[in-house]
């Protein structure tokens, strides 16, 4: 999967909107570490719509190649972003360790954890939904919540030049509909330019409850025959969002008596504390619940592995479990040693609950691979696997035309941020909502945009 990285000129100064890492390929090193394509001294500020890593995790490459900021964000998407790149430079170094034990070259990681405390001193403009922030003469930002992840925003950038205003909005990630997580994003803002994702653009989620159902349904059938669940996750949003779901399920009396659910994510769990500094942009239920300091994410049979070792004593628990680590795309992290233990018995189950990109092992598994290779041994796929859309943080093709249909319709829009097949899909249907004028650009592709009357 591309990060997301636009570069914008206007009042003759150049912004950044996101500064994101390709994700997906093992080889995390080698995309990421090709040039930016720009001189990151020129770049006067950079407005970052979330803290998916890719969209912030080449924010510390650009710092140390000059930029001087400022990091333009939310106070939600700053926090987490902190958490989010120092897990990077974390495992950034342990790939680069990893890579010269094996000869593969001694190759320095692409950043450290010094850079990333560099990188986040620049976070210096706080950025409230609705709030005007001036970014140049003539030129103003405003963020507005995508209900994507916490402190998530589309981002407009208003430029006015000679009696001519165009107004260019970035949808950033999109919040899928019908979750009770998150309070619902803001409609859209009318602009000229729409800039939007499209990473479901071809397809519509199952709905929630349909997929609270099949996941029930899934692990009471894998708990019945004597097997492990195993769920990969990406800390942020989907994680607390299951645990919710099985804190209720547990005073239900769902879980087997001696069923443990294992958190085996230490970036997980110190998200869960900055949830509790946002408590008021959450549903009325999850607020009410953090204003009373009551954790709507924890419960009796939760177990949190913090280190290593805690990790490794999940392997000799007994009793069924459920286990939640990363990553969510099986491109590395905790899950994988979860994984290479489980994949050949057929008694337990893979769950995926979120997006595979191209290139990564998930994405392997989903499309039917009898055989894999993981942390370097062959093995057969017997374990019994279901992908369960429905608790996707990103917006379906419904979600996304419904977000379209909330504004006027502008003079352009630019497919962005989805594979080849879901753009297409997406741009397809676009005329159905009056939506004439679309394009999708290549990778490092300019657009001049058409000067539009005020
Ligand atoms: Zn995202
Ligand atoms: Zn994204």
């Amino acid at each position: 999967m591309t990060g997301s990285c636009y570069r914008v000129t206007a009042g003759g100064r150049e912004f950044l909107v996101d500064c994101g890492m390709f994700q997906g390929h093992d080889d995390l090193g080698h995309e990421n570490s090709q040039p930016l394509g720009f001189d990151p001294r020129e770049i006067s500020a950079v407005l970052l719509t979330h803290a998916h890593l890719d969209h912030c995790g080449r924010l510390p490459l650009l710092v140390k190649g000059g930029f001087r900021g400022p990091i333009i964000a939310t106070p939600a998407t700053r926090d987490l972003a902190s958490i989010v790149l120092l897990d990077a430079a974390h495992i950034l170094s342990e790939h680069a360790l990893h890579q010269s034990r094996h000869g593969r070259g001694a190759d320095a990681p692409l950043y450290t954890a010094t850079d990333v405390f560099d990188t986040l001193r620049l976070f210096q403009i706080p950025a409230e939904y609705g709030e005007r922030i001036p970014l140049a003469p003539g030129v103003e930002a405003f963020f507005h919540n995508a209900g994507h992840i916490l402190g998530s925003a589309s981002v407009q950038i208003v430029e006015r030049q000679g009696g001519v205003r165009t107004r260019t909005l970035f949808s950033g990630d999109l919040g899928s509909s019908g979750r009770s997580f998150l309070s619902p994003p803001a409609p859209p803002v009318d602009s000229d330019v729409v800039v939007m994702e499209t990473t479901y653009g071809d397809r519509n989620h199952r709905s929630y409850q349909d997929s609270v159902a099949e996941l029930r349904e899934t692990v009471s059938a894998t708990f019945r025959r004597g097997g492990s669940v195993l769920i990969p996750t990406f800390a942020l949003e989907r994680t607390q969002e299951l645990l919710y779901l099985f804190r209720a399920w547990d005073r239900e009396g769902f879980f087997p008596s001696d069923a443990r659910v294992y958190l085996d994510s230490p970036m997980a769990i110190r998200s869960t504390d900055v949830f509790e500094r946002y408590s008021r942009d959450f549903t009325p239920e999850i607020r009410d619940m953090l204003d009373r300091r009551e954790d709507p994410f924890h419960f009796e049979r939760l177990v949190m592995s913090r280190s290593a070792d805690d990790s490794r004593r999940i392997n000799t628990a007994k009793g069924p479990a459920l286990i939640l680590a990363g990553s969510g795309m099986l491109s590395g992290g905790r899950m994988m040693y979860h994984l290479e233990r489980e994949i050949e018995n057929p008694n337990a189950s893979l769950i995926f609950v979120g997006y595979q990109g191209e290139g990564t092992l998930g994405r392997t598994l989903v499309d039917g691979a009898r055989q894999v290779r993981i942390l370097g041994t062959q093995r057969q796929v017997r374990i019994n696997m279901a992908m369960i859309n429905g608790f996707s943080a990103h917006a379906d093709q419904k979600d996304l035309l419904d977000w379209c249909r909330s504004m006027a319709v502008p003079g352009l829009a630019i497919l962005v941020h989805g594979e080849s097949r879901s753009m297409e899909g997406f741009r397809k249907v676009l005329p159905e909502i009056g939506w004439n004028r679309s394009t999708m650009p290549d990778m490092g592709e300019s657009i001049t945009l058409p000067a539009l009357p005020p």
